[in-house]
């Protein structure tokens, strides 16, 4: 069935139909290098590149429809081939294409922010909620001004929930993205250090997150992680705005909220939880690593309270949340030793969470540490090196790897805290570095990644021959 006529497009646009050719639609797409078959190709205007100048590809991959801000003189004659809408602005349009969706589904909207967590957060809840009902999600990190608007675009008409993760990088980004997905349910999960660059102060992270409750509809539902005072403080200005609106919240220390998790056991493949969801009692074993999943996994579960499951429901579908690409990642090797990779992205905060579990760890061999910059600190990065690795250093690690630029920073550090291991330190990564990695492997051993994107700690993987 399709999802859209071109005259519903054309009026959620505010567009002119140019041309009339293939009428109805289901899918956008916006990447000249993909298959764009039966598709609305919008034409987006990057800082690099325009994509205005790649129609003909657009409609050679199977566009059958172009949203764009003007045809070229040399593209005219694609008026007989596809559909053109023309607008003002292609990414203005896209975003009210998509809210034009949004509103047409009877699907409740659900969305999230927070510092860390928020993909986590959103493949918790998906899982949860998809165990029982409908379920669409974001896909990878697709949290941004086209990333929400494509995300809800590529929904099902008939999905039951569409979970949306919602990213930032200056204030005012968070208010747009709820003006696109006008969320049913909401919630921030933490408030950080990342974009610490361009904030100046964790209060104004916190006011730029609080956005997403304070700009949401009034009858939306507001989910609040009460541990952190960042957070908590939240719902005084949200309670002043919307005396009515419903409020909902977790916490590993306090049994009176909504949901409350604490950890029983925690094992590289699994945590062990026990806690309430409203009343009802309940434990779960998860197949995921670390203690800073828990707040994940209390948004999760307050997610699913509020879309109405039953806490025995959410009790029983815990156990099938699992974490995606690089984020605390299980992986045996051959030799018999254990990876823990975690190198989808490191910030200070996310890299110091997960140090924290480092000395709770059982292992039967060496616990090994292999970093990568944390990029993306500005002038704080030689600071957060220095303090990152004194972390590191005495976390119980035997041996510890460093690529990166700041590796004289990171050196510093691991003097600093008094590290007798093995260390390996140096600005780049080398094939030499990856087979002493692998020389020194043996069964039992654990081996913690993390680094930045860009760092690419996963180049040390393969060094360990996993197993899966
Ligand atoms: P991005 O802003 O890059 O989209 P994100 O907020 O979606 O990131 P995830 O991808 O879920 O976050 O996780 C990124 C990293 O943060 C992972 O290393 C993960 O282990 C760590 N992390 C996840 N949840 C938390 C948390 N609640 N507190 C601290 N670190 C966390
Ligand atoms: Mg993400």
């Amino acid at each position: 069935m399709a999802k859209w006529s071109l005259d519903q497009i054309a009026e959620w646009t505010q567009g002119q139909v140019l041309s009339r050719q293939q009428t109805t639609f289901s899918e956008v797409g916006t990447d000249t290098r993909q298959n764009l078959t039966g598709q609305v190709f919008v034409a987006l205007k990057g800082d690099v590149y325009d994509a205005h100048a790649y129609l003909d590809q657009a409609c050679a991959q199977g566009a059958t429809a172009l949203l764009v801000h003007e045809l070229p003189e040399k593209f005219q004659s694609l008026k007989e081939k596809v559909s053109i809408i023309q607008v003002p602005d292609t990414l203005k349009a896209l975003q009210n294409f998509a809210n034009g969706y949004r509103r047409s589904l009877k699907a409740k909207i659900i969305g999230i922010t927070g510092s860390n967590g928020k993909t986590t957060t959103k493949e918790f809840t998906a899982q949860i909620l998809g165990t029982y009902r409908k379920t669409h999600y974001s896909q990878g990190s697709f949290n941004n001004h086209w990333g929400v608007p494509l995300t809800l675009l590529s929904a099902p008409v008939d999905s039951d929930f569409v979970v949306v993760e919602m990213g930032m990088n200056h204030a005012g980004e968070i208010t747009q993205l709820v003006h696109i997905a006008e969320p049913d349910i909401v919630v921030c999960t933490m408030v950080g250090t990342a974009h610490l660059e361009f904030f100046g102060t964790q209060q104004n992270i916190a006011k730029a997150k609080s956005e997403i409750y304070l700009e949401s509809k009034p009858e939306c539902i507001r989910i609040f992680n009460q541990d952190q005072d960042l957070t908590f403080d939240m719902m005084y200005p949200v309670a002043r705005k919307y005396p009515e609106s419903r409020m909902l919240s977790f916490s590993e220390l306090n049994p009176e909220a909504d949901v409350f998790f604490k950890i029983e056991t925690l094992k590289v493949k699994e945590l062990h939880i026990s806690g309430l969801i409203a009343t009802e009692h309940g434990e779960a074993i998860i197949p995921i690593f670390g203690k800073q999943n828990l707040v994940n996994l209390m948004a999760a579960a307050t997610i699913a309270y509020a879309c109405k499951l039953s806490p025995e429901q959410i009790w029983k579908a815990l156990p099938n949340c699992k974490t995606a690409w690089g984020r605390n990642q299980f992986i045996q090797t051959e030799v018999g030793a254990e990876i823990l990779f975690d190198g989808y992205n490191a910030n200070p905060d996310s890299m110091r969470a997960l140090l924290d579990n480092v000395p709770r760890l059982l292992s039967q061999g060496k616990k090994i540490g292999v970093f990568g910059q944390m990029k993306e600190l500005g002038t704080q990065s030689r600071a957060a090196h220095i303090d990152i690795a004194d972390v590191a250093g005495s976390s119980g690690f035997q041996q510890i790897y460093f690529i990166g630029e700041d590796h004289e920073a990171f050196a510093e550090g691991l003097k600093k805290s008094g590290f007798q291991g093995q260390s390996f330190v140096q600005a780049e990564f080398s094939e030499a570095l990856g087979q002493q990695l692998q020389q020194d492997l043996a069964s039992g051993d654990i081996v913690v990644v993390k680094g930045s994107r860009g760092a690419k700690t996963e180049r040390f993987v393969p060094f360990c021959k996993p197993l899966n």
